[in-house]
Protein backbone atom coordinates (compact mmCIF):
# COMPACT_ATOMS: atom_id res chain seq x y z
CA UNK A 1 0.00 0.00 0.00
CA UNK A 2 1.42 3.29 -0.95
CA UNK A 3 0.42 6.47 1.21
CA UNK A 4 -0.21 9.35 -0.95
CA UNK A 5 -1.12 11.62 2.13
CA UNK A 6 -2.47 11.57 5.09
CA UNK A 7 -5.68 9.74 4.85
CA UNK A 8 -5.25 8.56 1.28
CA UNK A 9 -3.50 5.57 0.08
CA UNK A 10 -3.11 3.66 -3.09
CA UNK A 11 -3.51 -0.02 -3.79
CA UNK A 12 -2.16 -0.39 -7.08
CA UNK A 13 -3.66 -2.69 -9.44
CA UNK A 14 -2.18 -5.39 -10.01
CA UNK A 15 -2.99 -5.81 -14.15
CA UNK A 16 -4.02 -9.54 -16.19
CA UNK A 17 -4.81 -9.71 -19.59
CA UNK A 18 -7.52 -7.52 -18.47
CA UNK A 19 -6.28 -4.60 -16.62
CA UNK A 20 -7.48 -4.59 -12.61
CA UNK A 21 -8.06 -1.05 -11.43
CA UNK A 22 -5.96 0.57 -8.09
CA UNK A 23 -8.04 0.51 -5.13
CA UNK A 24 -8.18 3.87 -3.02
CA UNK A 25 -8.41 3.72 0.69
CA UNK A 26 -9.62 7.26 1.83
CA UNK A 27 -10.32 8.66 5.38
CA UNK A 28 -8.22 9.22 7.91
CA UNK A 29 -6.86 6.38 10.32
CA UNK A 30 -8.43 7.98 13.62
CA UNK A 31 -12.00 8.33 12.27
CA UNK A 32 -12.80 4.63 12.11
CA UNK A 33 -14.30 5.38 8.59
CA UNK A 34 -12.53 4.36 6.21
CA UNK A 35 -13.99 3.97 2.24
CA UNK A 36 -12.15 1.70 -0.23
CA UNK A 37 -13.37 3.67 -4.42
CA UNK A 38 -13.31 0.53 -6.51
CA UNK A 39 -12.47 -3.13 -5.82
CA UNK A 40 -10.53 -4.76 -8.93
CA UNK A 41 -10.66 -7.40 -11.50
CA UNK A 42 -12.00 -10.72 -10.77
CA UNK A 43 -9.05 -12.79 -8.49
CA UNK A 44 -8.07 -9.94 -7.17
CA UNK A 45 -9.43 -9.22 -3.91
CA UNK A 46 -6.92 -11.55 -1.89
CA UNK A 47 -3.56 -9.56 -2.34
CA UNK A 48 -5.30 -6.20 -1.72
CA UNK A 49 -6.71 -7.51 1.57
CA UNK A 50 -3.69 -8.47 2.59
CA UNK A 51 -2.21 -5.39 2.02
CA UNK A 52 -4.65 -3.74 4.18
CA UNK A 53 -3.85 -6.13 6.86
CA UNK A 54 0.08 -5.35 6.57
CA UNK A 55 -0.94 -1.81 6.93
CA UNK A 56 -2.19 -2.43 10.18
CA UNK A 57 -5.94 -1.42 9.09
CA UNK A 58 -8.44 -3.01 11.17
CA UNK A 59 -11.19 -4.64 8.18
CA UNK A 60 -14.22 -3.62 10.74
CA UNK A 61 -13.33 0.19 10.16
CA UNK A 62 -13.65 -0.30 6.17
CA UNK A 63 -17.61 0.89 6.69
CA UNK A 64 -18.28 0.66 2.74
CA UNK A 65 -17.04 0.06 -0.71
CA UNK A 66 -17.53 3.52 -3.71
CA UNK A 67 -17.46 2.31 -7.40
CA UNK A 68 -16.36 5.19 -9.50
CA UNK A 69 -17.98 2.64 -12.23
CA UNK A 70 -19.23 -0.93 -12.93
CA UNK A 71 -16.31 -2.14 -15.72
CA UNK A 72 -15.42 -5.28 -14.74
CA UNK A 73 -12.17 -4.50 -14.02
CA UNK A 74 -13.07 -1.87 -10.94
CA UNK A 75 -16.19 -4.17 -9.66
CA UNK A 76 -14.67 -7.51 -10.79
CA UNK A 77 -13.14 -9.00 -7.20
CA UNK A 78 -16.13 -6.49 -5.33
CA UNK A 79 -18.10 -10.17 -3.97
CA UNK A 80 -14.52 -11.57 -2.97
CA UNK A 81 -13.54 -8.54 -1.19
CA UNK A 82 -16.67 -8.03 0.89
CA UNK A 83 -16.69 -11.29 1.76
CA UNK A 84 -13.51 -10.98 3.08
CA UNK A 85 -13.76 -7.55 4.95
CA UNK A 86 -17.12 -8.65 6.17
CA UNK A 87 -20.16 -6.47 6.25
CA UNK A 88 -19.55 -2.96 4.37
CA UNK A 89 -21.77 -0.79 2.04
CA UNK A 90 -21.98 -0.36 -1.47
CA UNK A 91 -22.19 2.95 -3.19
CA UNK A 92 -22.59 3.95 -6.72
CA UNK A 93 -24.10 6.14 -8.80
CA UNK A 94 -27.87 6.10 -9.11
CA UNK A 95 -27.75 4.65 -13.17
CA UNK A 96 -25.34 1.84 -12.45
CA UNK A 97 -27.14 1.12 -9.68
CA UNK A 98 -30.32 0.91 -11.04
CA UNK A 99 -29.12 -1.67 -13.70
CA UNK A 100 -27.18 -3.86 -11.16
CA UNK A 101 -29.87 -4.15 -9.07
CA UNK A 102 -31.98 -5.61 -12.43
CA UNK A 103 -29.29 -7.62 -13.25
CA UNK A 104 -28.54 -6.09 -16.03
CA UNK A 105 -24.65 -6.40 -16.57
CA UNK A 106 -24.03 -4.61 -20.55
CA UNK A 107 -21.95 -2.13 -18.58
CA UNK A 108 -20.34 -4.15 -16.66
CA UNK A 109 -18.86 -6.40 -19.55
CA UNK A 110 -18.91 -3.39 -22.05
CA UNK A 111 -19.65 -5.76 -25.13
CA UNK A 112 -21.32 -9.46 -25.41
CA UNK A 113 -18.23 -11.07 -27.15
CA UNK A 114 -16.16 -9.52 -23.66
CA UNK A 115 -19.05 -10.96 -21.10
CA UNK A 116 -18.87 -14.44 -23.34
CA UNK A 117 -14.99 -14.52 -22.84
CA UNK A 118 -14.65 -13.58 -19.15
CA UNK A 119 -17.46 -15.85 -18.40
CA UNK A 120 -15.34 -18.43 -19.48
CA UNK A 121 -11.85 -17.36 -18.49
CA UNK A 122 -12.93 -16.45 -14.78
CA UNK A 123 -16.15 -18.46 -14.72
CA UNK A 124 -18.05 -16.15 -13.57
CA UNK A 125 -22.07 -17.17 -13.10
CA UNK A 126 -24.83 -15.19 -14.67
CA UNK A 127 -25.82 -12.71 -11.57
CA UNK A 128 -22.15 -12.32 -10.08
CA UNK A 129 -23.01 -8.86 -10.65
CA UNK A 130 -26.66 -8.67 -9.82
CA UNK A 131 -26.46 -6.94 -6.59
CA UNK A 132 -28.08 -4.63 -4.05
CA UNK A 133 -26.40 -1.00 -3.72
CA UNK A 134 -26.67 0.72 -0.20
CA UNK A 135 -26.71 4.16 -1.65
CA UNK A 136 -27.79 5.64 -4.98
CA UNK A 137 -25.47 8.39 -5.30
CA UNK A 138 -26.43 11.62 -7.32
CA UNK A 139 -24.52 14.05 -9.28
CA UNK A 140 -23.69 17.19 -6.51
CA UNK A 141 -24.18 15.13 -3.31
CA UNK A 142 -21.37 15.91 -0.66
CA UNK A 143 -20.05 12.72 1.47
CA UNK A 144 -18.90 13.37 4.67
CA UNK A 145 -17.01 10.11 5.40
CA UNK A 146 -13.57 9.39 7.52
CA UNK A 147 -13.67 12.99 8.34
CA UNK A 148 -13.29 14.23 5.23
CA UNK A 149 -16.01 15.80 2.62
CA UNK A 150 -16.23 14.53 -0.94
CA UNK A 151 -18.32 15.74 -3.57
CA UNK A 152 -19.67 13.22 -6.26
CA UNK A 153 -19.57 14.58 -9.38
CA UNK A 154 -21.76 12.57 -12.31
CA UNK A 155 -19.56 12.24 -15.49
CA UNK A 156 -20.73 10.08 -18.08
CA UNK A 157 -18.92 9.62 -21.29
CA UNK A 158 -16.83 6.51 -20.23
CA UNK A 159 -19.38 4.95 -18.76
CA UNK A 160 -23.29 6.23 -18.34
CA UNK A 161 -22.98 6.27 -14.36
CA UNK A 162 -19.37 6.69 -14.18
CA UNK A 163 -18.72 9.62 -10.67
CA UNK A 164 -15.71 11.37 -10.31
CA UNK A 165 -15.16 12.00 -6.47
CA UNK A 166 -13.45 15.39 -5.43
CA UNK A 167 -12.12 17.12 -2.64
CA UNK A 168 -11.66 20.92 -2.59
CA UNK A 169 -9.64 20.36 0.99
CA UNK A 170 -7.27 18.11 -0.28
CA UNK A 171 -7.64 19.55 -3.90
CA UNK A 172 -8.01 15.89 -5.30
CA UNK A 173 -9.67 14.00 -8.12
CA UNK A 174 -10.83 10.53 -8.53
CA UNK A 175 -11.72 10.15 -11.93
CA UNK A 176 -11.81 6.83 -12.13
CA UNK A 177 -11.13 5.76 -16.02
CA UNK A 178 -12.54 9.33 -17.42
CA UNK A 179 -8.97 11.07 -17.32
CA UNK A 180 -5.54 9.52 -16.37
CA UNK A 181 -1.81 10.72 -16.01
CA UNK A 182 0.05 11.55 -19.54
CA UNK A 183 -3.25 13.22 -21.11
CA UNK A 184 -4.66 9.66 -21.61
CA UNK A 185 -8.41 9.53 -21.53
CA UNK A 186 -10.96 6.56 -20.61
CA UNK A 187 -12.45 4.31 -23.88
CA UNK A 188 -15.63 5.89 -25.00
CA UNK A 189 -16.64 2.68 -27.67
CA UNK A 190 -18.33 0.56 -25.04
CA UNK A 191 -22.12 -0.27 -23.72
CA UNK A 192 -23.29 3.02 -22.32
CA UNK A 193 -20.08 5.44 -23.74
CA UNK A 194 -20.47 8.65 -25.96
CA UNK A 195 -17.76 10.88 -26.96
CA UNK A 196 -19.31 14.10 -26.69
CA UNK A 197 -20.60 13.29 -23.38
CA UNK A 198 -16.60 12.18 -22.20
CA UNK A 199 -16.26 15.74 -23.89
CA UNK A 200 -18.47 17.79 -21.62
CA UNK A 201 -17.70 15.68 -18.08
CA UNK A 202 -13.61 16.66 -19.07
CA UNK A 203 -15.11 20.23 -19.36
CA UNK A 204 -17.21 20.02 -15.78
CA UNK A 205 -13.79 18.86 -14.26
CA UNK A 206 -11.57 21.27 -16.06
CA UNK A 207 -12.41 24.04 -13.41
CA UNK A 208 -11.95 22.30 -10.17
CA UNK A 209 -8.73 23.03 -8.11
CA UNK A 210 -6.76 19.53 -8.74
CA UNK A 211 -3.01 19.32 -7.10
CA UNK A 212 -3.91 15.22 -6.83
CA UNK A 213 -4.70 12.99 -9.81
CA UNK A 214 -5.62 9.73 -8.70
CA UNK A 215 -7.03 7.67 -11.73
CA UNK A 216 -8.56 4.04 -12.10
CA UNK A 217 -5.07 2.89 -13.76
CA UNK A 218 -1.81 3.96 -14.62
CA UNK A 219 0.30 6.33 -12.78
CA UNK A 220 -1.01 8.30 -9.82
CA UNK A 221 -0.27 12.54 -10.04
CA UNK A 222 0.97 14.51 -7.01
CA UNK A 223 2.02 17.72 -8.56
CA UNK A 224 -0.67 17.73 -11.54
CA UNK A 225 -0.18 21.62 -13.73
CA UNK A 226 -3.04 23.74 -13.58
CA UNK A 227 -5.08 23.60 -16.62
CA UNK A 228 -4.59 20.16 -17.26
CA UNK A 229 -7.90 18.26 -17.61
CA UNK A 230 -8.85 21.34 -19.75
CA UNK A 231 -5.45 20.77 -21.66
CA UNK A 232 -6.55 17.18 -21.80
CA UNK A 233 -10.27 18.14 -23.14
CA UNK A 234 -8.67 20.49 -26.05
CA UNK A 235 -6.35 18.00 -26.83
CA UNK A 236 -8.81 15.20 -27.50
CA UNK A 237 -11.91 17.44 -28.06
CA UNK A 238 -11.64 16.44 -32.08
CA UNK A 239 -12.17 13.30 -31.39
CA UNK A 240 -14.78 13.15 -28.86
CA UNK A 241 -17.75 14.34 -31.42
ZN1 LIG B 1 -13.81 1.68 -17.09
ZN1 LIG C 1 -10.83 0.67 -15.53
Amino acid sequence: MIQITEGLALIPGRDDMIPDSHVYVVGYPDSGDLTLVDAGLMGKGGYKVEMLKAASIPLENIKRIILTHTHLDHIGCLNELREMIGSCELWVHQIEADALEKGDDRTVYGMDMFKQMCQMQYRIPDDAFTLSVDRKLQDGEALSIGGMTWEVIHVPGHSAGGIALYSSDLQTLIPGDVVYADYAIGRFDLFGADGPELKNSLLKLSPLDVKILLPGHNQVVKNLAPGYIAQTARQWGPYLT
